[in-house]
């Protein structure tokens, strides 16, 4: 059984509270972990120690800290398998899968930090008697509060460009998937890093999450996660004038028009719906289809989809694991069952693998295809992150327009032509923060991220991450 303690000043502490809460294994059921349950007292006390060592670490050079980024992603590297089984385990995703994107993305993001920070030119602004200077500074102590759905990527995805404009943290990982924030400690007292500059409170949102939140000297706070609970986190922060910056839910579009490769934008619907059996924020859980084509594409999809190999997320021939929770799995099946009753058509899917051993009682869904529903109906509209998709129609791109833009959230998209420039012009007149022509979470992390509507306020990524984590004095110099 693991013991996942709290790390603050450089060293595992369990919670003020002696509380602990369960972790388990989604693909077998079977209980894995201790979670310290944290609470007020614990974030004070991480407070302290951010703190403490906020001076110190902000005080070298922006070149010192690259060194210490490149230090920690050279660590990763030699953890990389271990990080892979250790996500698999804790999220119930296929092996192969959180190596590729899980593993490898956590180490990219230390790297690509370090590159971008170090590539940033002084920004002067000059006039006929005077030069403006722009003086960049951390921010100071800033709170990281992160989903379950890719734990060590997310939550790297923030650390790396907090470290790099110097401030110091307090992350609040979640509390269904803490083991690689854990695994992550651990490597960081391994190489000796600045005690009190990385701190980590487990526990429940509402508690040390909340905690985080409301703390006066956390002068920031950069989350991802659900909808609903950005709303809570704006309107606790938002009063205490934090940074605030929301990567929140989506219900985006894969788009198919009627000149696109079919064989193509199959395959790249079926991976937009199901990578991480449908739990990424940017999936694609709404396909529109021109009706001249409809046919052809959805045999070409349902054809994809079918061959996809439900199972153990420990064997490397798994495309589909488990999704995160059983109580998560009752939630998308729900939308199941509310599909029926708003006149869906469950075309593949819909019920629970028979799977052999441990896997009996995981919480898996075989990929699950819908068509019939109103764009309008509930199905088509909330937010379902399990591994469910539905198929809707259009006569027209004016329509398809429509059809995408009828949603409140606005985070991605995709759109499969095989006239690019067409592509183009159809990404503009989405209300999205992300658009893919023929491609599906192709991403340069120099690019902007982020969602408009309901999915978010803010963007990250590149220059936008660095921002974020510092502020800015303009320091105007007359001359002579
Ligand atoms: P969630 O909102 O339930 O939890 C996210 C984090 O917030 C967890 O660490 C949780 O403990 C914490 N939390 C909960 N209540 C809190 C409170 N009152 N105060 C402070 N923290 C609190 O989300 P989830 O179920 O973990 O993740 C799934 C959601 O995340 C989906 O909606 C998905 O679309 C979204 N998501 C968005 C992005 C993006 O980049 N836009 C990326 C991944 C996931």
């Amino acid at each position: 059984m693991l013991e996942i303690e709290n790390f603050i000043d450089g060293e595992f502490v369990s919670a003020v509270s002696q509380e602990s809460l369960d972790d388990f294994n989604p693909a077998t059921g079977q209980k894995i972990g201790n979670i310290s349950s944290s609470d007020q007292r614990d974030v004070d006390n991480a407070v302290k120690a951010a703190n403490d060592a906020l001076a110190g670490w902000s005080s070298l050079s922006l070149d010192e800290r690259i060194i210490w980024l490149e230090k920690i992603a050279d660590a990763l590297e030699t953890k990389k398998e271990e990080i892979a089984k250790v996500e698999s385990l804790d999220t119930g995703k296929p092996i192969s899968l959180a190596r590729r994107v899980d593993a490898s993305r956590s180490i990219t993001n230390f790297r690509f930090f370090s590159r971008f920070a170090k590539e940033q030119e002084s920004l002067e602004f000059e006039m006929t008697d005077a030069t403006n200077y722009v003086h960049r500074k951390p921010v100071g102590i800033v709170g990281l509060i992160t989903p379950w759905n890719l734990p060590l990527y997310l939550l790297t995805w923030k650390i790396a460009p907090a470290l790099v404009m110097g401030n110091t943290i307090i992350a609040k990982p979640s509390e269904l998937t803490p083991l690689t924030a854990n695994l992550f400690a651990k490597t960081l007292q391994e190489i000796d890093f600045p005690k009190g500059v990385f701190n980590i409170v487990h526990g429940l949102g509402p508690e040390a999450g909340q905690a985080i939140l409301e703390h006066p000297e956390i002068k920031a706070i950069s989350f991802t996660g659900g909808t609903q609970t950005g709303r809570i986190v704006a309107r606790t922060a938002a009063p205490l004038f934090k940074k605030l910056s929301l990567e929140l839910g989506g219900k985006n579009a894969s788009v198919i028009l009627d000149d696109a490769d079919l064989e193509l934008a199959a395959k790249g619907a079926a991976k937009a719906g199901f990578t991480n059996s449908g739990q990424v924020c940017l999936c694609g859980s709404r396909i529109l289809i021109d009706e001249s084509i409809a046919d052809e594409f959805t045999a070409l999809l349902i054809k994809e989809i079918e061959s996809m190999k439900i199972g153990d997320p420990q064997n490397e021939d798994t495309d589909i694991g488990s999704v995160i929770s059983i109580s998560h799995l009752e939630k998308v099946e729900s939308y199941v069952e509310l599909a029926l009753q708003e006149g869906g058509n469950i075309l593949t899917g819909g019920n629970r693998p028979i799977l052999d051993g441990n896997n009996a009682n995981g919480a898996f869904l075989s990929p699950t295809v819908i068509s019939g529903l109103d764009i309008n109906s509930r199905t088509a509209t909330e937010e379902i992150f399990g591994p469910v998709v539905t198929l809707h129609t259009f006569k027209d791109e004016a329509e398809a327009v429509e059809m995408a833009n009828n949603t409140d959230y606005g985070l991605a998209g995709s759109v499969w032509t095989k006239n690019s420039e067409r592509g183009k012009e159809f990404s503009k007149l989405i209300e999205t923060g992300i658009m893919w022509v023929n491609t599906w979470l192709h991403r340069d992390l120099r690019t902007p991220f982020g969602g408009v509507k309901n999915s978010g306020v803010g963007r990250e990524g590149g220059q936008w991450s660095l921002s974020f984590f510092s502020e800015m004095t303009n320091i105007c110099v007359k001359h002579g």
